[in-house]
């Protein structure tokens, strides 16, 4: 590959991991870092829900229920998300692929503009600990800034570090129940993608049970090389 084209290919990251293995936070550091773009489609499909699209209106129940949004609904989605000029340097798929079939897909749309997944990131978890670290959470109803009870409060105690904001909202798929329901989901239609990837020589492991800021050097070097490629 010549100079320029490594240039201009986007780099796409994929983070897996289960629900509260921090692949929302760490997302949004290597966004600000990277000048690549986060992609959550567990973002764009909670605005679809308050919105009140069609789309909205079938996943609510799903969502709530902590199961798996049709491959459909999603994948619309996500083209959509993905058609946008800010996407052109780069993206971290942030709860995207969750199935072999989503995976698939998002091989022939890479394909389709010259491109691929530049690595799999697996962030590896205890199981144990996620229900902890997911009920803990909440995020800045402002900016979105991540917090956590136990694990990340803001400096000064009901203001947000980066916007001042001090409005801040939990997620309503962030109860006990639900977790274990998508923790489920994951063993068995996520985790799979592990050895997908790693079949194709691009996943990277990454022990996530430590330091916030630890698990961000090691995903920063990761990208770092990733990207270069
Ligand atoms: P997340 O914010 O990634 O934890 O996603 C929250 C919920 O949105 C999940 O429990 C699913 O119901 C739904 N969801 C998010 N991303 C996907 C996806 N790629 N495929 C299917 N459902 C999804």
């Amino acid at each position: 590959m010549s100079a320029t084209e490594t240039q201009t290919r986007p780099a796409v990251l994929i983070l897996l991991g289960p629900p509260g293995a921090g692949k929302g936070t760490q997302a949004r550091m290597l966004e600000q870092e990277h000048g690549l773009v986060q992609l959550s489609t567990g973002d764009l499909l909670r605005a679809a829900v308050k919105a009140g699209t069609e789309a909205g209106k079938a996943a609510k129940a799903v969502m709530d229920a902590g199961g798996l949004v049709s491959d459909e609904i999603v994948l619309a989605i996500l083209r959509d998300r993905m058609a946008q000029p800010d996407t052109a340097k780069g993206v971290i798929l942030d709860g995207f692929p969750r199935t072999p079939g989503q995976a698939e897909a998002l091989e022939a749309l890479l394909a389709g503009q010259g491109a691929s997944v530049s690595a799999a990131i697996s962030l590896e978890v205890e199981d144990a600990a996620m229900v902890e670290r997911i009920a803990g959470r909440y995020t800045c109803a402002n900016c979105g800034a991540g917090y956590h009870d136990r694990f990340k409060t803001p400096a000064v105690a009901g203001v947000c570090d980066e916007c001042g904001s001090t409005e801040f909202t939990r997620r309503a798929d962030d109860n006990a129940e639900t977790v274990r329901a998508r923790l489920d989901a994951y063993h068995a239609q996520t985790a799979p993608l592990i050895g997908h990837y790693e079949g194709k020589g691009v996943l990277r492991r990454v022990d996530a049970m430590g330091d916030i800021a630890e698990i961000a050097a090691a995903l920063r070097a990761i990208v770092t090389d990733a990207s270069a490629r």
